[in-house]
């Protein structure tokens, strides 16, 4: 399945993620890769970063850890900022940018160590094949950390008074994609995808997936 990108990820869209991932998201990046190895204890191997946008997730992860990273997105405007991003932080020996699309990942069964995404599962269309596609291509023995969040109440606070300068509305939508309902949609459709076990982590700042195989 080959969808369009999402249009706020493609052009001017794609320029705009970067700069508030530089600006007031940039401290909550290395917080959150801290977080992974932390609950996943996965250092070394192969990890893919879904809906890596401008790339800053697996940049962090790739100066804290071992990991061989596809900083993978399916917005190729996206892929050339990570690009980018990737070369500036001297990290292209060890993170590499893959066009891709959750639906239908570029990857054999059991391959990856470590499958993150941060930000990107609001805007998948099926979130129950998306969710058996990464338990399709992840090793055994494999983890992953699929969700979003803000690393620290207090990270999260900071940015919220932050982005009320740069997008009003940013606050309520950020507030919906993490609501009671949505968080309830997404356990439903775990439940759904036969994955036999997986744990929440959950909490004012974030809601995470971790799946084990
Ligand atoms: N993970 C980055 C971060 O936290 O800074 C970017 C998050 S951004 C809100 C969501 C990203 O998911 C966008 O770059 C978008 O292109 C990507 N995305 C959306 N649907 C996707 C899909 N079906 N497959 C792969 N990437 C997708």
């Amino acid at each position: 399945m080959t969808e369009q990108p999402h249009e706020p990820f493609t052009g001017r869209g794609a320029g705009r993620m970067d700069a508030i991932a530089k600006g007031p998201f940039a401290p909550i990046y290395p917080v959150i890769a801290r977080q992974i190895i932390d609950t996943c204890n996965i250092t070394e191997g192969r990890c893919v970063d879904i809906g890596c946008g401008p790339g800053h997730l697996a940049m962090a992860l790739g100066a804290a850890s071992n990991l061989s990273i596809d900083a993978l997105d399916s917005s190729n405007d996206m892929l050339a900022i990570a690009r980018q991003n990737i070369q500036e932080a001297g990290l292209t020996d060890r993170v590499h940018t893959v066009c891709g699309d959750v639906h239908d990942l570029p990857y054999d069964d059991n391959s990856i160590d470590l499958i993150v995404s941060r930000g990107s599962f609001f805007f998948w269309d099926d979130r129950v094949r998306a969710f058996q596609e990464i338990y399709r291509v992840l090793r055994p023995g494999g983890r992953t950390f699929v969700g979003g969040g803000f690393g620290t109440p207090a990270l999260k606070a900071e940015i919220t008074e932050k982005m009320r300068v740069i997008d009003p509305e940013w606050e309520v939508k950020a507030a919906e994609r993490l609501a009671p309902k949505n968080r309830d949609a997404i356990r439903r459709d775990l439940e759904k995808t036969g994955i036999p076990v997986y744990e929440i982590h959950e909490g004012e700042a974030g809601f995470w997936v971790i799946m084990r195989k």
